[in-house]
């Protein structure tokens, strides 16, 4: 009798157990449901906005870096290795100080070959090499997280693509325009919009405004292509320019870099390639 009591109570306390561990882990299942969905919904609303200024020019820092600092906000800025310190280019230390303000320091391949037709000219190893060199460039400086994030010297065609997509996180096309290959079908999930920024031609307050705009109307990923050494970023650009990041703020956009938007959707992306 006395046994059948002990045998009794040791089958009720681990029946209770048992009960705990279920509840406890079906709870734990919706939480986690719920955070995803919830995770889901942050993401498709989101308003992100990203500046590229191409080419590392000193430029940069007489019209850029101010704003960097006034606004407290990320501008990055796609640097040619090769041309680091040479005439009209940043030298390294003053990329360093430029990031230490919060300027993104992106892969703007080691020496910017952008035409189309010569690029076909060159052979697979030659485009892959100039990559990684850029890579390595970029890493014995400091930059090695975001080494990899390719902003297109030009040509966004052919082999420069298929080996984009194997050496690079991510490749971006620095024309602006949407082009039907890598980077823009890895890109388009973001619903990346990208519009070219004073690149040979005049962007006034009510162009900037509308492209905001289209941001407010469908969230999602948008890139500024900017070419600061162009006479088009001019002062009266500039004060546009601060009174659009303004208008961002107002409307609930986030001004993030690239590589803060790319670990924004990464971690839902599963099938991320
Ligand atoms: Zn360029």
């Amino acid at each position: 009798m006395k046994k059948f009591t002990v045998f009794l109570f040791f089958s009720l306390f681990v029946t209770i157990i048992v009960v705990l561990c279920i509840t406890n882990n079906q709870q734990l299942t919706i939480n986690n449901q719920q955070e995803f969905v919830d995770t889901v919904e942050i993401r498709k609303n989101a308003k992100l906005l990203t500046f590229i200024d191409d080419d590392g020019h000193t430029s940069f820092v007489d019209k850029l870096l101010p704003i960097i600092k006034e606004k407290n906000i990320s501008i990055s800025m796609a640097i040619e290795t090769s041309r680091a310190g040479t005439r009209n280019y940043m030298d390294w230390e003053t990329i360093r100080e430029c990031h230490e303000q919060g300027a993104e320091v992106l892969n703007h391949s080691k020496y910017h070959i952008y035409s189309k037709a010569e690029s076909e000219k060159r052979s697979k190893d030659d485009i892959r090499n100039e990559m990684i060199e850029s890579i390595e460039d970029l890493s014995s400086n400091g930059y090695e997280e975001t080494s990899d994030i390719w902003v297109y010297p030009g040509a966004s065609a052919g082999a420069t693509v298929t080996i984009c997509s194997k050496v690079m996180r991510c490749g971006i096309n620095s024309s602006g325009s949407v082009v039907n290959d890598y980077e823009f079908i890895k890109m388009h999930k973001y619903g990346l919009k990208r519009f070219p920024i004073c690149n040979h031609m005049t962007n006034t307050l009510e162009d900037l405004k509308g492209y905001i705009n289209q941001l407010n109307e469908t969230p999602g990923w948008e890139i500024w292509m900017m070419h600061s050494i162009y006479n088009e970023m001019s002062e009266d650009f500039l004060n546009d320019f601060r009174k659009a990041i303004d208008y961002c703020l107002e409307n609930n956009i986030r001004i993030v870099s690239v590589k803060e938007a790319l670990d924004f959707y990464g971690v839902i992306n599963e099938n991320k390639n």
